[in-house]
This record gives C-alpha cells, sequence and structure tokens, in this order.
C-alpha cells in the first residue's frame, strides 16, 4: 500500500528552513466602519500590505495593492487606537475615532544613521545572542490562535500562473523547534481560474509549488531559531559572521542593525541575514533574508527531486534557481511581541527549448500578514489542518473567485480602491471544527479483547496449518453482497478438537461442514471457534468447508488501514469494486485463520459476477463458467503460497491485454485497464520490463512465475500477490516513471514472497518497497536525484511513534507512516553505513533466498543480516525500529593551529549503539569517522569549524555540534 501525491515531489516550501508542518470580526453588535489608503509621503505611491490594527483589541486588517483598507471595529472601540505600520516606514498611530472613512494616510519612510563610533564597538554576535536569550521576556511564548491574510502570487514571465488569497486561522506553538509545527486552516480562500490552455500539464507543475503559507510560518527564524539552515541556531554560528553594522531611525527608537554573511569557505552558510533589533530590550522588530549565490546552488540541488527529474524528462523543460528573499517583521500587542508579516520573493529560470524560452523568469510572491492575535488559552485545530501538508497551496485552496469574497474578512479585494458601501451584513464566524480528532494510536489508547483474538496465534491457531483454501463466491454488486463458502484444508500441527477460524460478525455464517456433517460453532467478536466431533492427530490432514453470506463493510479512508470493499465508479459511470483488506484482515469478508503467520501453500479463488463485468483476482484465470442469472465466474488459482490480505478481487468494466518480459526466466505480464486509458496505460506501461530487471538485478528472479505477473488498474493500489493493484491511470501519472507502480510491483518481492509474521513488523514490506522505489530512480536517474528523493522522505518521517506496532494484537492504528518514510530511511542509512552497493545488493538477494514464500520476523531478519555480515547490527535496527528518536552524533570541536580536533560520540537508546558517520574533510571532501557511544577524537588536518560538516542526507540522524 502507498498514498502520496505521485508527482508533485517537487517543492519549495521548505527550501530555505525545513519543511513539515479566527475570528472573523465577531458575530454581533454595532461595527465601526475605518477606511482609507495607505501612502508613501515621499513618493506619494501607495504602500500595499501595510498593516493596519488596532492598540488594544485584536482586529486587523492589511492594506492591498492600491493601498486601500477597510477595518471593521466594534463601536465599543471608539477609544481605541488604530497602529499603522510597514517595513521601512515610521509606524503611525491615530485614534480611531479621529480616522473618518477614506482617510489619505501618509507614512513616513524611516532613516538609516551611520555611527562610525558604534560600528567598531559592538559585537554583532553579542547582540543577536542576547536577542535570542531574551525571547522568552519580549515575545508570548505560549500557544495562541492568530487570524492571518494569505495571499500568493505565481507568475512565469508577464503570464499569471496562479492567484490565491485566504483567510487563516492559525494556531502557534512557540517552541524554539527544529521543525514545523504551527497547524493551520484555510477559513476562507479563493483563487482565479486561469486556463493554461493545451500545455496545460507544463504549467500545473510550473504553478505548482508546496504549501506556501506554510513555508512562511517557517520563516519564523525567531521561532525556528533551532532549525537547520537558520543562522540563528547557535549550531550554525561556525559558519557566519555577525558584524555590527550601525543603526536604524524608526520613529522614536533606534533599532541596531546586524549584518550577517557566511564566512569563507564555510560548508553550511547559504543566507544573508539582517537583522534589526531594538538595543534596549533586544527584541528584534525585523529580518530580511536572501539566499547566497551558493546557496542558491544548494537549494537548487537539494529541490531537485525524483519529480523534478520525471517532469523534466516527461515536460522538456529545465529550471535554475535564481533568488530566494523575504522578510519577517514582529509586532507588539498588549505588552508581548508576535509574528506580524512574512514576506518572500523567489525567482527561478525556466528553460524550455521546444516552448522557445531562455531563463525565462518564474517568480513567485508570498505575504503572510497577520490580522488578529487571540490572547485566550488556544486549542489546537481539530479538523482541516493544513499545516502537516506539503500539497501546493492552489491545491488547497478550493474558494471560487468571487466579489464578496472578503466582505466579512476586514480585507479588501485586489484592486478596490472605491471603497465597499456602508452597513454590511453582520459577519457570521464559521463554526470552530466539530468533528473528533480519530483515535491516533491503540498503542495509548489500549487494546482490547477482540484485538487479542484477532492478533494472538494461540494454541487453537497454531494447532493446525492451512494446505489450501478454495474460495467460491459470488459478488453482488446491486446490494453489494458475498456469498458462497471456502474450502479450508490444513494439516495437525498438533492434536486438537477446537479450533478459531475468523470472520467478521458482521458476516452470517450458515453453515459450517466436517465429512458432511454440519458443526458447532460459537462466536467472539471477529472469532469463530469450531468444535470437531473427535480429536485430529497430529499429521492428520483435513477440511472443513463455511458457507457464509454478508454485506462486508466499506473502508473509511479517514483512518489508515481500515480495509473494505471500495465500491465506486468509472469515468462512465460503470460499477467498479475492489477489495482492501492490509490490516483489518481478509476475515472482513471471507472466513479464513486470520494471521500472518499462515499462508496456504496455494489457493484459488473463483468469483461469481454479472455477465457484463470482468473480475480479475490473483495468480492465472484457469477458466470462465456461465452461472444461472446471467452471470460468469471467473476461476483464478495461485500456485505459491499467499497471505490473507493479498486475496482480492476487482470488478469493473476492464479491457485486457498483455506482453512478456524476458528475465531470468520468462515471465508472461498481464494488463487489465479502463478501456479509456489504453492510451495511456501503454506509455504507462513501458517503464515495466526496466523496473523489473532492477528488481530482478537488485533481489533475483520474480518470485511468482507460475502465476504470472498482473497489474490492474484499480481504485486503490495494493500490493495483490500477482495481481497487482496500481491505483487509476491518469493523465499526470501515465508516465513511464511512475514510483507508486513501482512501489505496488515490489511488494512482489518485499510483503509477498516474504510476509512479517506479526503485523508489527509490517516495516519488511514498507520499508523496503519503498526503498525500492529509490533503486529503481536511482537507475534511470543517477544516485543524485534518487538520493535526493530520500530527503523528501526525511521530511515526512513523524518520529511520533516506534515503527515497529506491538506484537500479537494485529497493532494497525497508529502512525504507519514512518514505516515507509522512517524504515526506507533507515534501509538508506544502513545502505550508506556498508558504503559498499555490491555487499548491499548481495545482502537483499541473500535475504530473498532464504526466506522467499515464507513469512518471518523482524528478530529473525536482523538475525540473519548480522550473521550474513559477520557483524551485530541489532543496536542499530532497535534505534530505528522500536524507538521515537534518531541517534544523534554529538560533536566537540576543538581548533589546534591549523587542525581541527574532533570529539565525537553517539546518543541513543538503544544499548551498545554505534555506526560511522561521514564527515567533511580536508578540501571539502567527505570521509568516515567510527564514534561509539563514548567519546572519542580524531585530528583532521588543514580544517576549520567553519569547514566541518556531517553527512545528514545520507544518513538519518540528529548532529550537535559544539565549539570551544
Ligand atoms: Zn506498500
Amino acid at each position: 500500500m502507498r498514498s502520496f501525491s505521485l508527482f508533485f515531489l517537487f517543492g519549495l516550501g521548505g527550501a530555505v528552513f525545513p519543511a513539515r508542518g479566527q475570528a472573523p470580526a465577531t458575530v454581533k453588535q454595532s461595527m465601526i466602519r475605518l477606511s482609507g489608503k495607505v501612502t508613501d509621503n515621499a513618493t506619494r505611491r501607495p504602500v500595499a500590505l501595510a498593516s493596519v490594527y488596532l492598540l488594544s483589541g485584536n482586529a486587523g486588517t492589511a492594506t492591498n495593492e492600491l493601498g486601500a483598507f477597510l477595518l471593521k471595529v466594534p463601536a465599543e472601540q471608539l477609544k481605541d487606537t488604530v497602529v499603522i505600520s510597514c517595513l521601512g516606514y515610521v509606524p503611525l498611530k491615530v485614534p480611531v475615532a479621529g480616522l473618518p472613512a477614506n482617510t489619505v494616510i501618509v507614512l513616513q519612510p524611516s532613516s538609516i544613521l551611520a555611527d562610525e563610533i558604534t560600528l567598531k564597538s559592538r559585537s554583532g554576535l553579542g547582540l543577536v545572542k542576547k536577542a535570542l536569550a531574551a525571547i522568552p521576556a519580549n515575545y508570548d511564548t505560549t500557544a495562541r490562535r492568530l487570524n492571518a491574510f494569505y495571499r500568493e502570487k505565481i507568475s512565469l514571465g508577464d503570464f499569471e500562473l496562479s492567484n490565491n488569497e485566504a483567510v487563516l486561522d492559525i494556531y502557534k506553538v512557540f517552541a524554539a523547534g527544529k521543525t514545523l509545527n504551527d497547524q493551520m486552516r484555510i477559513v476562507k480562500g479563493r483563487k482565479k481560474k486561469i486556463d493554461y490552455g493545451r500545455d496545460a500539464q507544463f504549467y500545473y507543475w510550473i504553478s505548482s509549488i508546496s504549501n506556501g503559507a506554510r513555508g512562511s510560518l517557517g520563516d519564523d527564524l525567531l521561532k525556528y531559531s533551532q532549525a537547520e539552515n537558520n543562522p540563528l541556531n547557535p549550531e550554525n554560528y561556525r559558519y557566519y559572521a555577525f558584524q555590527y553594522a550601525g543603526s536604524v531611525e524608526n520613529g522614536t527608537q533606534t533599532l541596531a542593525h546586524v549584518h550577517v554573511t557566511p564566512k569563507k569557505r564555510s560548508a553550511k552558510g547559504i543566507l544573508e541575514l539582517d537583522v534589526y533589533l531594538d538595543e534596549d530590550t533586544y527584541v528584534i522588530h525585523r529580518i530580511d533574508y536572501a539566499l547566497t549565490e551558493a546557496g542558491v546552488r544548494e537549494t537548487s540541488r537539494k529541490n531537485k527531486k525524483l519529480g523534478y527529474f520525471i517532469m523534466s524528462k516527461f515536460l522538456g523543460a529545465s529550471l535554475d534557481y535564481h533568488k530566494f528573499t523575504g522578510t519577517v517583521t514582529y509586532k507588539p500587542f498588549r505588552g508581548k511581541w508576535y509574528l506580524d508579516r512574512v514576506t518572500r520573493h523567489w525567482e527561478i529560470l525556466v528553460e524550455s527549448e521546444k516552448r522557445n524560452m531562455f531563463k525565462r523568469p518564474w517568480t513567485t510572491d508570498i505575504d503572510l500578514v497577520v490580522t488578529g492575535i487571540s490572547t485566550e488559552k488556544a486549542k489546537p485545530i481539530e479538523s482541516g489542518n493544513i499545516g502537516d501538508k506539503d500539497t501546493p497551496f492552489s491545491t488547497l485552496n478550493s474558494g471560487d473567485y468571487n466579489d464578496d469574497f472578503w466582505e466579512n474578512y476586514n480585507i479588501l479585494k485586489q484592486g478596490a480602491d472605491v471603497l465597499p458601501a456602508p452597513a454590511a451584513p453582520v459577519p457570521v464566524a464559521p463554526p470552530a471544527g466539530t468533528v473528533k480528532p480519530l483515535r491516533y494510536s491503540n498503542r495509548q489508547n489500549g487494546f482490547t479483547r477482540a484485538d487479542t483474538l484477532r492478533g494472538t496465534l494461540s494454541p487453537l491457531r497454531s494447532c493446525y496449518d492451512v494446505t489450501f483454501y478454495h474460495l467460491d463466491v459470488a459478488v453482488d454488486p446491486g446490494n453489494r453482497s458475498v456469498s458462497g463458502n471456502n474450502l479450508i484444508r490444513f494439516k495437525t500441527v498438533s492434536p486438537f478438537r477446537k479450533m478459531q477460524l475468523d470472520l467478521y460478525q458482521n458476516m452470517v455464517i450458515d453453515s459450517i461442514v466436517y465429512r458432511s456433517e454440519p458443526l458447532t460453532y460459537r462466536r467472539e467478536f471477529d472469532a469463530v471457534f469450531i468444535d470437531l466431533p473427535h480429536e485430529l492427530a497430529k499429521g492428520d490432514l483435513a477440511e472443513l468447508k463455511v458457507w457464509y453470506h454478508g454485506v462486508p463493510k466499506t473502508p473509511n479512508r479517514a483512518i489508515p488501514m481500515d480495509g473494505g470493499i471500495l465500491w465506486d465508479t468509472d469515468s462512465l459511470g460503470n460499477t467498479w469494486a475492489q477489495v482492501v483488506s492490509q490490516g483489518s484482515g481478509a476475515s472482513l469478508w471471507w472466513p479464513n485463520k486470520d494471521h500472518q503467520s499462515d499462508e496456504p501453500d496455494s489457493m484459488k479463488t473463483w468469483i461469481t459476477v454479472p455477465s457484463q463485468f470482468t473480475e480479475i483476482s490473483n495468480g492465472r484465470l484457469t477458466g470462465k463458467t456461465n452461472m444461472p442469472g446471467n452471470r460468469t465466474r471467473y476461476e483464478w488459482a495461485v500456485s505459491y503460497p499467499i497471505n490473507n490480505y493479498n486475496v482480492t478481487f476487482n470488478i469493473g468494466m476492464y479491457d485486457h491485454y498483455t506482453a512478456s518480459f524476458a528475465g531470468v526466466n520468462p515471465l508472461t505480464i498481464d494488463y487489465y485497464v479502463m478501456p479509456y486509458n489504453c492510451g495511456r496505460a501503454r506509455k504507462l506501461f513501458s517503464g515495466v520490463p526496466g523496473m523489473l530487471k532492477v528488481f530482478e538485478d537488485n533481489f533475483g528472479a520474480y518470485p511468482f512465475n507460475r502465476d504470472g505477473f498482473t497489474l490492474v488498474e484499480s481504485l486503490y493500489p495494493m500490493e495483490h500477490q500477482s495481481g497487482v493493484c496500481i491505483g487509476r491511470i491518469t493523465e499526470q501519472n501515465a508516465t513511464q516513471i511512475n514510483p507508486l507502480l513501482w512501489h505496488e510491483s515490489a511488494h512482489e518481492w518485499w510483503g509477498n514472497a516474504i510476509t512479517a509474521k506479526d503485523i508489527a513488523d509490517m516495516w519488511i514490506h514498507e520499508a523496503f518497497a519503498t526503498y525500492a522505489e529509490v533503486m529503481v530512480a536511482e537507475k534511470i536517474f543517477g544516485k543524485e536525484p534518487a538520493y535526493n528523493y530520500m530527503l523528501e522522505e526525511q521530511k515526512k518521517a513523524g518520529n511520533k511513534e516506534p515503527i515497529t506496532g506491538v506484537y500479537n494484537v494485529n497493532h494497525i492504528h497508529y502512525d504507519i507512516g514512518d514505516m515507509y518514510s522512517k524504515g526506507s530511511l533507515m534501509l538508506h542509512t544502513f545502505r550508506n553505513m556498508l558504503a559498499n552497493d555490491g555487499k548491499w545488493t548481495a545482502l537483499l538477494r541473500a535475504i530473498q533466498n532464504s526466506f522467499r514464500y515464507q513469512t518471518l520476523s523482524a528478530a529473525s531478519l536482523i538475525g540473519f543480516i548480522n550473521n550474513y555480515l559477520q557483524q551485530d547490527y541489532t543496536p542499530f535496527f532497535k534505534q530505528y525500529l522500536e524507538y521515537t528518536r534518531i541517534p544523534v552524533l554529538e560533536v566537540k570541536l576543538q581548533q589546534k593551529g591549523a587542525n581541527l580536533l574532533v570529539t565525537s560520540w553517539w546518543t541513543a537508546d538503544a544499548a551498545g549503539f554505534k555506526m560511522p558517520a561521514r564527515v567533511t574533510v580536508a578540501g571539502g571532501r567527505f570521509g568516515f569517522i567510527y564514534p561509539s557511544d563514548k567519546p572519542s577524537s580524531i585530528l583532521l588536518k588543514n580544517m576549520t569549524a567553519a569547514q566541518f560538516d556531517v553527512d545528514k542526507e545520507r544518513f538519518y540522524i540528529g548532529v550537535k555540534v559544539s565549539k570551544e
């Protein structure tokens, strides 16, 4: 299983800083409408996006590009004061009563004072350190709800690509974190409809930047003062020079100006900052930042991820990063300081020979203006949070571009110079989120007896070993029911008279038949306890048949791993259905021993459907039989072991064609797609032979040769063995480079040929399948883009819960995302630690060779790896799998003349954790050091602290450096 946004992995939102991540005027009483226009005293030109807010209330707004504003203030705040402020201007305070409608407000540009004497005497770094130390005293560091206005405009040359506006509700936690943790919700948004014409895919790609609103919050350099690339992060002081550069007059205040630039030959200095702070209180009022030339190169490199290579190859266009600048300001409110505004400007140069484009500037302008601050105790956003999404803002923002959009939000529309008529309708706040959050993890919420019955390999289950299932059911799309029987053959492992089968309690059992006699049974939750008429002896072969019917559950897609039968329609309106049962378990639709440790050696799946449909299950289609009622029985057979959740049906109006692959063994390939997608499918499937070659080269021969390899267009991607479901084929994903298809296909090796005994070890399926995507990408595009793909996984890793679940309870409701992201990062780190690709591939093949067609535990897999490599990697795997923290390399640097003494050690939870680390040595090259959990030192010749860096790209680790 895999779900992610396929193509627009390319994103700029977290370009500079690591990415992760209300009250429109109140309903009630009479309001005073303040309105006006803000202009520059020197040029008389309008001042756009100036902040206009009440000194003691929480209403605020910003001017539009014509300098105009509208602010509705409750009548009882007549005695309040309005503050009008903007970067580079002296702020102005005007009493509410003294601001009649349509006032023209003139702002005075602030002046710069050069002061020769103080220039020499002040320490820039000293000022910055004092300002950071004073954050808790100066800024409101409690969790707060803020209102903000957001605007994002993207253009290519003079062609407007995207124009978005929104009112945001923000939950801001002022923890000086490393990763984005603000939440936000679109209260109301609108975007212009833009016709991209025939080259839509290209323009869509160009206009798809990642969540810019979230990225804007990430530029709050004070909050994220621990962030990786933030020059204010003490870890980065060694890369930068902090220079006091005079002072700036700002109304009645004088602000010290500190200029921050990367040191010469700095390994990581990529930004230039101008910090303006109050010399008395050390409040930072404003920070301007710009990427340096080296920073532009570095960001460009990191951002050219797989999606970029796919699209550039596919669309014939390339991007060169050019300029990234931004400004962050803070404002006071009721004695504390708050984020005021974030302004960002990006320029990227686009080249496309086939479009006759030569270095055409693609520009993005983003503004986020905080218009309201609530000092009441704030609760997190319960629903609709987009603060952790990387999806482009324009995708998340769905409102129509209607004119009355801003009526209730104190924001004037773009281009509105004439102020709206008075007596606007009373604004109504949208209801706060009422949806309860879904239970996050039953690790916290506990497990029930039902979980134990479902997940434990109890003696009532381990007493027998299933050798064969023959499932024979009819599916009625009319009432979504399933009815029929399953024949179960088994071998007795230990003598028994009572056994457990599994079938969801909503499904009705008609009878359970053994040697032509019905058996007695008892049901408890989803377990079925069956009494046999006599005891079976060890080695006895037996069979029974369960007759049943019912309407299987449908999945709740909001809950991870919630399975069921998906019912939908294709693009022509025809019924389309598919089984998705990973996690919830196959027993949601057919009776079986629903534990991953037991797979039948082979299986038949017969599914009867109305004759107009095609039905696709696993393995080979061995026959089709006409049945009464204008129905057809599709008879499928699997000749290898198969895990229960892989057993599937797909019902729809399919087209079918075949191909072959000259692999290790000749292989037949079957493709089933929607008839209207045949053209796209051929494009998409042209990449299949190349993909199979990479898998066979790295993992060994295709595991289910007798059954063939089938790819099925489906409602949902899922690794169903030898009948792999790849999701819907779309215009966008119909390219031979399709990581989702690679992922699901890789499961044939990881998940299907080798299955985890307990779903708690499901990372064995997902980590390897996710890493297999990288291995295909690497073959096609080379190491660098493939490795950059892993940087994307670093952003996805949550580190909230261990990857390994709780054993024996079918633990599925938890943060499973880390099996994919963190799991693949663990494998990536492991591979880079081996630093020998031949050894890496040999290891993967050896694992396949030893465990193929078996179920296994993580412990036996790790034991095998240790034995194969003749080294104990148990603490390594334990740390990544069983703990939430990643290992941290602690480093102490001491300059010894021209050389650098590096003392380092690992801090981790797993006892005895150690691994090599890649660090810069002389000449900017990388080399290995071998820290353990105890400090050890090494002298790096001809090195300075500013040149020292640790590789956190090939190794998913934390690094803490201190300098003496
Ligand atoms: Zn998967």
